[in-house]
């Protein structure tokens, strides 16, 4: 899952970065409105994490500006300031959620994972097996029984269940697994797949040789 955290705070930004980059998000982080919004032109995120108070543009602007494009990524907005008006400024302006600062890395993290079960992410199911996918509670099962996934092999098949029917090409899928300056294994989704084979069942994911992966939509 491909997040954009806009903070200008260098050092919230530093926690946020790592601590969600821990629990399976790649994390791209900028630090003001302007290169928020040439972010989301051109690259396509799961999720914003959006402060209110940045340089230049500020968060309501950009997010008024986004929604106004035609941009539905889901947006949680941080706000340094409890007050109501400004709470109910961002709802308007299109955000999912909100949290006032500070807040709690833990509860980031849930309520980001409540607003990307809430986006579009399909329970997959492969007869005679039966794969589900709850992006909410990060779990994986097979007919019924849990799957321990590492946070890269869930990212992927995330991923792939998300487009289910459509080829992903392995830069669409590290995109799914890095964020900006991350270093990439040139064969880790290669790896992500053999393991995610090994762990579910072989023909979950099929490879279109030269072309990427694609896991089968449902009938
Ligand atoms: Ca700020």
């Amino acid at each position: 899952m491909r997040l954009l955290l806009v903070e200008d705070d260098t050092l919230l930004g530093r926690g946020l970065v790592a601590g969600l980059g821990q629990s399976g998000f790649a994390v791209d982080w900028v630090r003001d409105g302007e290169d928020a919004d040439s972010a989301l032109a051109t690259t396509t995120y799961d999720a914003v994490v959006l402060d209110l108070g940045l340089p230049g543009m500020d968060g309501i602007s950009l997010l008024k500006h986004r929604r106004a494009a035609g941009d539905k990524t889901p947006v949680l907005v941080l706000t340094a300031r409890d007050t109501i008006a400004e709470r109910v400024s961002g709802l308007d302006a299109g955000s999912d959620d909100y949290m006032i600062k500070p807040f709690d890395l833990e509860e980031l993290q849930a309520r980001l994972r409540a607003l990307l079960r809430r986006s579009r992410v399909e329970p997959y199911r492969s007869s005679p097996w039966s794969c589900h996918l709850d992006p909410a509670a990060h779990s994986v099962t097979l007919d019924g029984a849990p799957v321990t996934l590492s946070n890269r092999e869930f990212a992927v098949l995330q991923g792939l269940m998300m487009h289910a029917g459509r080829v992903l090409s392995r830069s669409q899928l590290e995109e799914q697994l890095y964020g900006w300056g991350e270093e990439i294994d040139s064969n880790a989704v290669e790896v992500h797949v053999h393991n995610l084979r090994r762990k579910l069942f072989p023909d979950v994911i099929r490879t279109l040789r030269g072309v990427g992966y694609i896991v089968p939509a449902q009938p």
